[in-house]
């Protein structure tokens, strides 16, 4: 019998997520071998010891006689209205109700529906870089073309407005604000997020708003919602259960529409039929999400100082800040860190091989920064949930490692 050879779609090509890639599959053989590998690659607080929030469960748990039905394709809609009410507590989020809000499986889940009703060929849409690669991945698979506007290291990974406002061209249909921000941990003041709605409003962009990190803050940084400052454009504001409520497993996000609707009717109709082909989105964790956001926000222990999450980043930052001609934006928020490798110091060509090598070298995962759709590779990240022990011991093998390290 012949069997046709099966290659993968050729729309696949520029489909990139290093974050799982190759060289989780020589981790997996050294884990075989009986290697304890450090994985450092995934935000996943899971796999650290961060148990589940236990009204969550325990509400969960409750729901699952019940919950074996499809819901509505949105989602049920005493979750959608817990959603309403965490954005009612900000004034200034404009107001919206339970039909502006998609519940899915993951935040992952509505980028992929978004973007799949969003783009016909050749459409662009300007994405952060460094960027969470999920963005310019669904750009690419919808068959849209992703623009990356560059964020500034020297200036605390801002966003070079100057920079993003050269992208846009007559193509140009969205723009991607990752706040506060993986990779790099930067969390935006207000007059940016002030800037970046002025540039949509002048080149009628869709504002695409991914906070998914909005609770996760340290220090004084405060989190404005980009919906806020652009109440007079279609905003979709992105959020779920994975990080705040350290529950990624449950696969639970929601989106919520804001701004005018009217010049958008098509688009909408376009999510609405997506959001019912795949029917709806996990019902047992649609009901942890409204317990989640009906109950207290347990992370605020963790980020404050002397909190697990807060010491994590502090113990990461200062040993990596002293690793020789290796330097680091302290990060806000979010629990990452994306740390700068100088060129004069460490000559890297190729920082896939660099993680390779590393792997195979000290048994620990980190992803290069390519792999974030950052142009060069001087760049790595590092996941900030595993114990500050663990960390400082990760770190200080790390600087071991590249102190020899020539490629
Ligand atoms: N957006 C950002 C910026 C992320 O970092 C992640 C996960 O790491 C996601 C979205 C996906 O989250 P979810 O688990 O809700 O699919």
């Amino acid at each position: 019998m012949h069997l046709r050879p099966l290659d993968q779609s050729a729309k696949l090509k520029d489909v990139l997520y290093e974050i799982r890639g190759a060289t989780l599959t020589e981790a997996a053989r050294l884990e075989a071998e009986g290697h304890a590998v450090l994985k450092l690659n995934t935000g996943n607080p899971a796999a650290f010891g961060f148990e589940a929030p236990h009204q969550i469960v325990r509400d969960m748990i409750a729901a699952i006689p019940t919950a074996h039905g499809y819901s509505e394709s949105q989602g049920i809609q005493s979750a959608r209205r817990a959603v309403v009410t965490r954005y009612e507590t900000d004034p200034d989020f404009p107001v919206f109700d339970v039909e502006d809000v998609y519940l899915g499986n993951g935040v992952s889940e509505l980028i992929t529906m978004v973007m799949q009703a969003l783009l016909d060929e050749g459409d662009e849409v300007l994405i952060p870089s460094p960027d969470y690669p999920l963005w310019t991945a669904m750009t690419s698979l919808s068959d849209g073309k992703p623009v990356h506007y560059r964020c500034d290291e020297t200036q605390g990974w801002q966003p070079d407005l100057e920079h993003l406002e050269s992208l846009v061209t007559p193509r140009t249909k969205a723009l991607v604000v990752i706040n506060p921000n993986n990779p790099t941990g930067a969390v935006y003041p207000r007059e940016t997020l002030v800037a970046l709605a002025d540039i949509a409003r002048r080149h009628s962009l869709l504002l695409l708003a991914d906070e998914i990190y909005d609770r996760i803050l340290f220090d004084d940084a405060v989190h404005t919602p980009l919906a806020s400052v652009a109440p007079d454009l279609l905003c979709l504001t992105f959020n779920g259960l994975s990080k705040t409520y350290r529950v990624a497993g449950y696969r639970s996000g929601w989106m919520v529409v804001t701004g005018p609707r009217e010049h958008a009717a098509g688009f909408l109709e376009g999510i609405q039929l997506l959001a019912s082909t795949r029917l709806c989105a996990n019902v047992p964790a649609q009901h942890a999400l409204q317990a989640a956001l009906g109950g207290v926000q347990s992370i605020d222990a963790l980020i404050a100082p002397g909190g697990r999450l807060h010491e994590q980043r502090d113990v990461a930052w200062r040993g990596l800040t002293s690793i020789p001609g290796v330097t680091c934006v302290r990060p806000d928020g979010a629990l990452y860190l994306f740390p700068r490798l100088d060129p004069e110091v460490h000559e890297i060509h190729d920082d896939a091989r660099l993680v390779y090598d590393l792997l195979v070298s000290e048994h620990i995962l980190l992803v290069q920064g390519t792999g974030f759709n950052w142009p060069t590779p001087d760049h790595l990240r590092i996941v900030t949930l595993p114990e500050a022990r663990v960390l400082a011991e990760a770190v200080e093998r790390l600087g071991n490692f590249l102190s020899s390290y020539r490629q």
